[in-house]
């Protein structure tokens, strides 16, 4: 388990987010968890996550994941998050660490496409096809910055690669809702107390929902 740095960062007294468990089982069949959680807090990013020797790997990728092959998204590695993160969504309080609301975004299983995962990311280079409700198909992550002494705080790019699932489409402007719940974030936030209004400058659409009931509710909207 490499959840230290993970831990360190957050009190767990205060935030409803996972501590982890210190031996999480192994599931029969052995397929590996795929997650993005679009996260709001300081700065709108999707955090991108894949289940590899009982962790979740995590990479923040400020722009979001593109299906067009051709596009290539920056991808900044994190801390290792706890596997059962991969069930979050929900409100981070103001004052602790990612303060915010957390959307699960997409979900699914991977499958790596070389033997080797350990060898791929040492490499910095690792091959793998999603299968989530948004995003299907081959993807690669490429290093490029940051190999050494802190890989965790390495930077890589996120890029789709052509196949049956490419395609120019933006997906997430196109597919804004929870994969888990098909709420907006500012209808999680709305549903967990948090910050409605900071929580919807990450949903698209903002001026045309300025007039929804969700955001007249507040009395804040005149
Ligand atoms: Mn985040």
């Amino acid at each position: 388990m490499k959840l230290k740095e993970y831990r360190k960062k957050r009190q767990f007294d205060s935030t409803p987010e996972p501590r982890g468990s210190s031996a999480p089982a192994r599931k029969a069949g052995g397929l590996l968890v795929y997650v993005v959680q679009k996260h709001m807090s300081s700065h709108l990013h999707y955090d991108f996550r894949l289940e590899w020797r009982g962790v979740l790997l995590s990479w923040a990728v400020p722009k979001g994941p593109s299906l067009d092959p051709v596009v290539k998204r920056l991808a900044m590695q994190t801390e290792d998050h706890p596997l059962e993160y991969a069930k979050f969504e929900g409100v981070i309080p103001a004052g602790q660490y990612g303060a915010g609301t957390v959307m699960l975004w997409d979900r699914g299983t991977w499958q790596p496409e070389n033997a080797d995962v350990d060898a791929s990311l040492q490499k910095g280079e690792i091959k793998f096809t999603l299968h989530g409700k948004k995003l299907q198909g081959s993807w690669v992550l490429v290093r490029t910055r940051g190999f050494g002494s802190n890989p965790a705080r390495s930077t890589w790019l996120l890029i789709k690669h052509r196949d049956r699932y490419a395609t120019t489409k933006d997906v997430t402007q196109e597919e804004p809702r929870s994969a888990a719940s098909q709420r907006l974030l500012a209808e999680i936030a709305r549903d967990e107390g948090g910050d409605i209004e900071r929580a919807s400058l990450g949903d698209p659409g903002i001026k045309a929902r300025r007039t929804t009931p969700l955001l007249s509710a507040s009395g804040r909207i005149a």
